[in-house]
């Protein structure tokens, strides 16, 4: 039995800020699509390549070139007793095309984080991310000590090209038509809660932890 959890919600509602957190808190491996795809562009690798014109444009990357780039990730032994998904599914074939690879006794929890959109283009417009470690900070809300440095690890920080105004905007309308009806998907399946991603980020992270546990979710 494998224990999958999934972060849904809009760019910018926090998803990787909490994955890490939930990662580390729970010792779940975390994969982001969009971690993967900026890794495998880093490489020039096929995957980067086929991703990169939809990502620069707000776009979705096509499904087919997803799920290869997933279902190689999470056929990784560090993924076998479970894993925690960011940025994935993101469209109905995606969440059906999971659903088939899973075993009947895998555990599925869905995290919706409910978040605003004036909230979202105001935390996108000040992200930062670190080069080499997963850290996420914010011009703002999560000011790095010394500028343009990595207050976890020292690294380069970097604004996402994406995270620009026009892209941003472009990124939620994609979120409101293609991945918002997998909240009503798996709300009938029973296996999401929505959260308020609206406060600070450590009270939502107690929020989410609040949800594990009364959902029963076996970790170990
Ligand atoms: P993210 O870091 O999750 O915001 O993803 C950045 C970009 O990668 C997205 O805007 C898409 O272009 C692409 N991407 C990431 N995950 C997916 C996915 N599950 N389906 C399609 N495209 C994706």
């Amino acid at each position: 039995m494998a224990c999958i959890l999934i972060l849904l919600g809009a760019p910018g509602a926090g998803k990787g800020t909490q994955a890490v957190r939930l990662a580390e808190a729970y010792r779940l491996t975390h994969v982001s699509t969009g971690d993967l795809f900026r890794l495998h562009l880093g490489q020039g690798s096929s995957f980067g390549l086929k991703a990169k014109e939809y990502m620069d444009a707000g776009a979705l990357v096509p499904d087919e070139v997803v799920l290869d780039m997933l279902a190689e990730r999470v056929g990784q032994p560090d993924c076998e007793k479970g894993y925690l998904l960011d940025g994935f599914p993101r469209t109905l074939a995606q969440a059906e095309s999971l659903g088939s690879r899973l075993s009947p006794d895998d555990q599925v929890v869905v995290l919706a984080l409910d978040v605003s959109e004036e909230t979202l283009i105001r935390r996108a417009s000040g992200r930062l991310l670190c080069r080499s470690c997963e850290n996420i900070q914010h011009l703002d809300f999560k000011p790095p000590a010394r500028g343009g440095i990595c207050d976890s690890c020292g690294g380069e920080l970097y604004r996402r090209p994406d995270d620009a105004p026009e892209v941003v905007r472009e990124r939620i309308a994609v979120y409101r038509n293609q991945t918002a009806p997998l909240v009503e998907f798996y709300d009938q399946l029973d296996v999401l809660t929505r959260v308020d991603g609206e406060r600070a980020p450590g009270e939502i992270f107690e929020g989410l932890r609040s949800v594990i546990a009364e959902r029963g979710v076996d970790l170990g």
